[in-house]
């Protein structure tokens, strides 16, 4: 059990989709800090983090957690 969250994270499963979209980006920004990626893997990438940051925001619509 949490016994405490900071303000504003009441809800795990945001949380979760925050880590989420937090790794997709942090992930796609070192890639492509080691090597020029190609257009696919790039594709890739931005797709991933475009799933997460709608998946988030698809929560906070449903959920309400955040307000
Ligand atoms: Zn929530």
């Amino acid at each position: 059990m949490h016994a405490f969250s900071p303000a504003g994270v009441s809800c795990q499963e945001r949380e979760r989709l925050v880590d989420t979209l937090g790794e997709a980006q942090s992930r796609g920004r070192n890639l492509s800090r080691l090597r020029l990626l190609t257009a696919s893997e790039q594709a890739f990438l931005d797709r991933r983090e475009q799933a997460a940051e709608a998946q988030l925001k698809a929560h906070d619509l449903q959920h309400r957690c955040q307000s």
